[in-house]
């Protein structure tokens, strides 16, 4: 029954997308039984490990070299094993909500009756794959500042650990700025909470835009932000804080939402070194933003 109304799932809004030329259908190996493959996917909530598990427990009914997964809507490129000649592709949908396009590779055709296969299970990867996009979803959003769409604290303290363990595993330079806004309670006092608000956006705006693209942007509290550089030479750390507190001056965005408002910021410069925790580089980085602002504000301050 409820293979069923799977199955009607993906005839209803499945469709190879990229057919691959067909020859005749021969013996096949049998297939993992729904509730089997149910269950294996069911072991995760992980996206990219069910997709694992799957193009596992179909390889020996459905041969593949590879498989690519696009969800281009919540930014979700994966791929794995190699690149092969044909390909199939297929659109995932449920209740009209697009669910990402699986795409599969081998050397050589593959065959209706293998495709055929192929759709079966697909229609048990189907609900334990909304599952994993819906608790995706839910993990973002909890590492997500809802005021200005960045990274919150708790992606800081997440990914933090991560970050500076890989670049002291490679040996390569990375440093982490502290940007507190100068006199923002001025905003909230002079033009309201409001404007106060609209100011704290536009500020993530302008650092968003002056942080190369494999920079991380945090906002970890109030009027505070935290920028991960990672970089080619340790010297660029001071060129990259120099260029963040230039942007903040030349915010346009902060002078339509609080107008007179001048912003400017402290930053605290901590250059990563091989013996640093993340609570060690944070706290170097913090004590450096308030030495630049005892030093009279709108300055960056290199840690010792
Ligand atoms: P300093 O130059 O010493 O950093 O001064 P400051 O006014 O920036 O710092 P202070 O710590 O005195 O004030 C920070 C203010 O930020 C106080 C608080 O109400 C405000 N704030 C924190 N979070 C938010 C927010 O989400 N929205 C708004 N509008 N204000 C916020
Ligand atoms: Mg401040
Ligand atoms: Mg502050």
């Amino acid at each position: 029954m409820k293979q069923t109304s799977s199955k009607d799932i993906l005839s209803g809004r499945l469709g190879p997308a990229i057919g691959p030329a067909r020859d005749d259908p021969g013996m096949l190996p049998a297939v993992l039984s729904p509730t089997e493959l149910a269950q294996q996917l069911q072991t995760t909530l992980d996206l990219e490990r069910m997709l694992e598990l799957f193009s596992r427990a179909i390889l020996w009914a459905f041969p593949h070299d590879g498989f690519s997964y696009d969800h281009p809507a919540i930014g979700v490129h994966l791929s794995q094993g190699r690149l092969s000649r044909h390909s199939c592709s297929y659109n995932l949908a449920v209740e009209g909500q697009q669910m990402g396009e699986l795409r599969f590779l081998r050397g050589r055709k593959f065959r209706d009756q293998e495709l055929s296969q192929l759709e079966d299970m697909l229609a048990g990867l189907i609900y334990p794959l909304r599952n994993a996009l819906l608790y995706r979803q839910a993990l973002q959003a909890a590492q997500t500042d809802p005021l200005t769409g960045i990274y919150n604290r708790a992606a800081l303290d997440r990914l933090l650990p991560r970050e500076l363990a890989a670049f002291q595993r490679a040996a390569q330079p990375f440093a982490m700025l502290v940007v507190d806004l100068d006199h923002f309670k001025m905003v909230n006092d002079t033009l309201g909470h409001s404007a106060g608000d609209r100011v704290l956006k536009a500020v993530a705006r302008c650092l968003e835009s002056a942080t190369r693209k494999s920079d991380m942007l945090f906002r970890s509290g109030g009027e505070e932000f935290v920028v991960l550089l990672r970089m080619a030479k340790a010297g660029h750390g001071t060129k990259a804080a120099e260029r963040l507190r230039v942007a903040l001056e030349n915010c346009h965005g902060v002078q339509d939402a609080a107008p007179g408002f001048h912003p400017t910021a402290s930053i605290g410069l901590a250059l990563a070194r091989d013996d640093d925790t993340p609570l060690t580089l944070f706290d170097r980085a913090d004590k450096a933003m308030y030495a630049a602002k005892q030093a009279g504000r709108n300055r960056v301050h290199l840690a010792a």
